[in-house]
């Protein structure tokens, strides 16, 4: 029996939802001609940004990864430290920690949450590092190692305990990268508020959007004002160009922190529906042979901002990518997880502390439809086109 796929109109990876105040707060800032990187919405954007993920302090920037290479400045990780952050993350993680002439040492997954390792980052501390008058050096490249940054990717928490405490017996400086992270919480505390300093980002694909936007969160006065002095082009007087060092041109602008502010007032409403859409995702894809849904901690309140299944290419018949290539054909967009870095030909001469878990997750996951605004008919239509083509294999198969 030759069934065909079930079909309906293209599903996007992830749409942006722009359903509340947002054309009211942009005309705003048109009617009043306060467009630039001055303005009420940015101060209020800030606030509301802070209350949320309770931080004290917030810097709106221009995007995420201006935020991290910033905090990185800020947080005071001075050139050749090494910084340990997840290998299983979007590149501008690693190339944050570049800009700020930084060396990455990648750390692997564990395999049930898929976040940073934090027991290698303990065998990596305990074994093959040494403290040398006061500091602690990496063994083999004699460089300082200063910092941790843990990703928590895919709208779930890194195992922030035992990782903050790591950081405090060896004295190393955490910074979050929570651009994934908006709404996350571990153990009840926002992702990006846990630690020395945190980013989001608010990038057109992130749960709630700028169009282009980050934030810095942080507890810390100093590192807060450094981090807005650095994103203004470290200028010292309100009114004379007076700049007492090499700045950068970070800083949101008015119209999409008005955007922004429109977006986080329904970003509550955001999360309740990403949470029943991989409830609906997890009891419709449980039952199928060889493929896995992720997994939450009981540490987690998870936002799931890209739904992605495990697909075993021995129980299925067919790769991940096999499978998102018959997806796609059905107009069902879909993405295999990020290179991993220590793959990464941008990031080739790094070193890595490794188990396996990050190569065998980018070549088996697969990252499903999850936009806010995606129905409970297509997450329906997307579960039974997996169930079709993995049928359809297995028949071919058996034959
Ligand atoms: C999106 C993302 C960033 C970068 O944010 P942009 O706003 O796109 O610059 C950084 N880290 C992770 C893990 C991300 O997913």
């Amino acid at each position: 029996m030759n069934q065909s796929p079930p079909s309906g109109p293209t599903i996007p990876l992830y749409n942006p939802q722009i359903s509340g105040n947002e054309w009211k707060y942009v005309k705003e800032c048109l009617d009043t001609a306060w467009v630039s990187s001055v303005g009420s919405f940015v101060t209020r954007f800030e606030q509301m940004m802070a209350h949320r993920a309770d931080t004290e302090f917030a810097v709106a920037t221009v995007n995420g990864t201006s935020a991290l290479h910033v905090a990185m400045l800020a947080a005071g990780i001075q050139p050749e430290d090494e910084v340990l952050v997840s290998s299983l993350t979007f590149i501008a993680s690693a190339n944050a920690i570049r800009y700020a002439n930084a060396w990455p040492v990648f750390v692997d997954a564990e395999p049930r949450h898929w976040q940073m390792d934090v027991e290698l980052v303990e065998d990596f501390l305990a074994n093959h590092c040494e403290q040398r008058s006061g500091e602690l050096r990496n063994r083999r490249t004699g460089r300082r190692v200063s910092a941790i940054m843990p990703v928590h990717v895919l709208g779930h928490p890194v195992d922030m305990d035992p990782l903050l405490e790591l950081a405090q017996r060896y004295g190393l400086t955490v910074v979050e990268d929570a651009a994934e992270g908006l709404g996350v919480t571990y153990k009840g505390r926002p992702a990006g508020s846990m630690s020395h300093v945190g980013c989001v980002s608010f990038n057109g694909n992130k749960l709630i959007t700028t169009g282009a936007g980050g934030v810095v969160l942080t507890n810390d006065r100093e590192l807060a004002a450094r981090a807005r002095h650095l994103t203004t082009q470290a200028k010292c007087d309100p009114n004379e160009y007076v700049h007492d060092e090499v700045g950068y041109n970070f800083r949101m602008c008015n119209v999409l922190a008005a955007i922004g502010c429109a977006q986080l007032e329904q970003l509550d409403d955001f999360i309740a529906r990403k949470r029943e859409q991989a409830r609906q995702y997890a009891e419709q894809l449980s039952g199928i042979d060889g493929i896995a849904v992720f997994e939450v901690s009981p540490h987690a309140y998870c936002t799931h901002w890209l739904n992605t299944i495990r697909v075993s290419a021995s129980h299925c018949g067919m790769t991940a990518r096999e499978l998102g290539r018959s997806l796609q054909s059905c107009g069902i967009q879909n993405r295999p997880l990020w290179q991993p870095m220590h793959r990464s030909p941008a990031h080739r001469q790094c070193e890595a502390v490794l188990s396996g878990v990050a190569d065998q997750l980018y070549d088996e996951c697969l990252s499903l439809p999850s936009s806010v605004g995606l129905t409970s008919e297509e997450v329906t239509l997307v579960c039974r086109t997996i169930r079709h083509f993995l049928t359809e294999r297995r028949g071919r198969r058996a034959a």
